[in-house]
């Protein structure tokens, strides 16, 4: 009786923190427009837009051209999430700074998104394309509605994190990582009460948990038990990222028996979205707390992030200092899939050769970032295998689709795994 009284008064505590994110969205999503007049907001759960430097001609035209600013957050112009307002009958052609690095090029291929019911579903524009410095893209038709909310990719707030991970309570292979509450908590980013900062457009950041759980079969207890970390949403905009690692974890929480093989075989502590202030403010690739940090370069011995001091602590007493596989999950560029990893012969591993097989646009990149997640894996866990999966922006891609994908990132683990147990039998063999 005392623990069913804890666990309902932990779960009362979690409530509230994710209906203080939700009630954010819903208020401005119901405050509407002003009678014939286009405007904007994005005071939402990663919402982001420069307002003041958004311009708008021909408002009174059924045709405007909307220049959309980007905030002044380190490496700007990829993440977009905005409601705009007064659009009744009106097709507005957007036109977006290009983001200045190697996105640039594939922004051709790239598609925006619209939902009709304040975020809840998303369709994709139909069209796009790069003109000189902008990108460009028009409504299919007028609009029906008044306040349609706009973003660059399929978005994923901390909210559908919080969510997602309420729905693994139940399940016989999810529990607490030891260290870390009831609630799947690690611990709260500091937001504004604890750290003293605000976001570049000077708001408030809310404490957003640091949510970390373990997917196992607790009847299969054994020595040679594998060590798995899987991470993402360090890169606060990378959005597609966290469908794809949503997917994988459902997978491996399913009755599928690869599901139920790799629950025997391995313990796999998931960290479903490692900078939370980053992904609440609408940042790119940093946090509020850090402005001018990349996040996947902060995984050293200093980190700026609270959030990644926490988990770098926390991550190594939870594995023991020892992890057979890290994978941290990224989207970059536009329309590409790729696997980043920093061994010379990662295009011979089995992860990387089992979806390439699934998904043969797959690419391998030699890719070694000092203070990433997978090398900070590397050098501090021991790993035989640690890279990124980055699935980048794919247009046309519904969750369901990044889901899928998941999935398949499911059913490569296990033959990482059972390449490695191979190579330990040959080890222990000579
Ligand atoms: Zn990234």
């Amino acid at each position: 009786m005392k623990k069913e009284k804890g666990r309902r008064n932990a779960t009362r505590r979690w409530g509230r923190d994710l209906s203080a994110l939700v009630i954010l969205g819903t208020a401005v999503w119901a405050a509407g427009p002003l009678a014939g007049e286009i405007s904007f907001s994005q005071d939402f759960d990663s919402g982001s837009l420069n307002i003041e430097e958004t311009t708008v001609e021909g408002a009174e035209t059924d045709e405007p051209v909307i220049t959309l600013a980007p905030r002044n957050i380190l490496s700007t112009g990829r993440w977009f999430h905005f409601d705009i307002s007064g659009v009744q009958g009106k097709r507005p052609t957007f036109r977006v700074p290009a983001v200045r690095d190697a996105n640039r090029a594939h922004l051709a291929d790239h598609r925006y998104v619209f939902s009709l019911d304040g975020g809840e579903t998303f369709s994709y524009f139909k069209n796009g394309d790069r003109d000189g410095d902008q990108y460009v893209f028009t409504a299919d038709e007028p609009f029906a509605q008044e306040t349609v909310r706009i973003a660059y990719s399929l978005p994923y707030p901390v909210a559908r994190t919080v969510e997602h991970t309420r729905g693994l309570f139940g399940s016989s292979w999810v529990s607490p990582i030891p260290g870390s509450d009831r609630q799947f908590v690690v611990d709260f980013s500091p937001g504004t009460e604890k750290g003293g900062h605000r976001d570049d457009i000077g708001r408030e950041i809310p404490r957003l948990p640091i949510i970390g759980y373990r997917i196992t079969d607790p009847d299969a207890d054994h020595e040679g038990k594998f060590r798995v970390v899987l991470t993402s949403g360090t890169h606060a905009s990378e959005t597609t990222g966290n469908h794809v690692l949503e997917g994988k974890i459902d997978f491996l929480v399913s009755d599928d028996p690869v599901a139920a093989e790799l629950r025997r075989m391995a313990v796999m502590d998931v960290y479903p979205q490692v900078n939370p202030e980053g992904r609440w403010a609408g940042y790119m690739r940093s946090s509020p707390e850090a402005p001018r940090v990349n996040v996947n370069r902060d995984w050293h011995d200093d980190p700026q992030n609270t959030p990644v001091k926490t988990l770098t602590e926390f991550i190594k007493s939870a594995t023991g200092g020892s992890a057979a596989v890290v994978i941290d999950y990224h989207s970059h560029r536009d329309g590409e899939m790729e696997i980043w990893d920093g061994r010379d012969d990662g295009n011979q591993r089995p992860y990387f050769r089992f979806l390439k097989d699934l998904h043969p646009p797959l690419r391998f990149l030699h890719w070694r970032g000092n203070g990433s997640v997978s090398t900070w894996a590397r050098e501090n866990l021991n790993t035989v295998e640690s890279f990124i999966v980055e699935t980048g922006f794919l247009a046309g891609w519904q969750a369901e689709d990044y889901h899928d994908f998941g999935r398949n990132n499911g059913l490569a683990l296990l033959q990482v795994l059972r390449a490695i147990e191979k190579e330990r039998a040959a080890n222990e063999g000579n």
